[in-house]
C-alpha cells in the first residue's frame, strides 16, 4: 500500500552523457510491482517555479538490493534536479508511493510488446529485469527510439539479458517508431505497453490506433513534465 516514508540516498551512476541512475536503499518491508513510481520531494528554498517534488518511476526491479531511479540530468537542469544531483551518500528524501497501474503482470504469459522513447525505458528496465530473475515465461518485444546512440539507457544490461532469454527480444532504432516496424515485430495476440514524454506518447498511440490494437489491449504511461 503507499504510504510516505523517508529513502536514503546511496549513490549515483552516470548511464549516458545527460542520464544518471539514483540509488536509494530500500527500506524494510518495501513492496512493488514492476513498473511503478514514486513522488519524490527534496525541500529546498531557491525552488524554481516546477516545485520541490517530482514523480519517478522505480527503475530498479523488485528483486534488486535497492530502489533505484533513473533520469536525465541537462546542462542548465530544473533546482529540483539539481539538487538530486549534489545528493551525499546518507541524505535523505522524502517520498510517497508505490503508485501507479502500468505494472507488469506477472500471471499472464501474454506477450507483451514494450513501446518506449529513451528516458521511458526506465519502467521496462524493471519489468524486464523481474522477468528474467524471477524465471517467468513472457514473451517480450522491446521496441525503443532514441535521438542518438549515446542515448541508449540500459542497452548493455538488456542486451546481456536478450542473450539469455529466447523469449525476449530488443529493437532500438534512431529513428522514431514507425508504423512499419510496429507492424513488423507485432505478434498475434498482446498486452502493449507505451510510455515516455507526452509527444511520444501521443504519436505512438495514433499509430497503434491506426494498427487497429484495441484499446483495452494498450496500457500508458505518460512522463508529463518533459
Ligand atoms: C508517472 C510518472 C513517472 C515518471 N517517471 C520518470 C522517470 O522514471 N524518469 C524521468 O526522468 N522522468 C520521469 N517522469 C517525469 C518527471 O517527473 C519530470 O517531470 C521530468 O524528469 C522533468 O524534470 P524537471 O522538471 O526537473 O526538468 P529537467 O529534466 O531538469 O529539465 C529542465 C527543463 O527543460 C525542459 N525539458 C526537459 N527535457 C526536454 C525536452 N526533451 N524538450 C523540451 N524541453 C525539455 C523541462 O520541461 C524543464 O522545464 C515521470 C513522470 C510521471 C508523471
Amino acid at each position: 500500500m503507499a504510504s510516505s516514508f523517508s529513502l536514503s540516498f546511496l549513490k549515483k551512476l552516470q548511464r549516458t552523457n545527460d542520464v544518471v541512475s539514483f540509488f536509494f536503499e530500500k527500506p524494510e518491508g518495501f513492496d512493488f510491482i514492476p513498473g511503478q513510481y514514486l513522488y519524490i520531494t527534496i525541500p529546498h528554498q531557491d525552488a524554481d517555479d516546477r516545485g520541490t517534488t517530482r514523480y519517478f518511476t522505480i527503475s530498479a526491479s523488485p528483486t534488486h538490493e535497492n530502489l533505484m531511479i533513473t533520469t536525465k540530468i541537462l546542462n542548465r537542469p530544473s533546482t529540483f534536479k539539481r539538487h538530486l544531483n549534489q545528493l551525499q551518500a546518507g541524505d535523505t528524501v522524502t517520498t510517497f508511493g508505490p503508485m501507479g497501474t502500468f505494472v507488469l503482470d506477472e500471471t499472464a504469459n501474454r506477450h507483451h510488446v514494450l513501446l518506449a522513447g529513451g528516458i521511458g525505458m526506465t519502467p521496462y528496465y524493471s519489468m524486464i529485469s523481474y522477468i528474467a530473475d524471477k524465471k517467468l515465461s513472457i514473451p517480450v518485444t522491446l521496441l525503443v527510439s532514441f535521438s542518438s546512440e549515446k542515448e541508449k539507457v540500459f542497452y548493455e544490461e538488456l542486451t546481456a539479458l536478450a542473450k539469455n532469454n529466447p523469449q525476449l527480444s530488443i529493437s532500438y532504432r534512431s529513428k522514431k517508431l514507425s508504423k512499419e516496424l510496429i507492424t513488423k515485430h507485432i505478434p498475434g495476440d498482446a498486452r502493449y505497453f507505451l510510455v515516455g514524454p507526452s509527444a511520444m506518447v501521443e504519436a505512438t498511440k495514433q499509430l497503434l490506433t491506426q494498427l487497429e490494437i484495441p484499446t483495452d489491449q494498450i496500457v500508458i504511461e505518460d512522463f508529463h513534465g518533459y
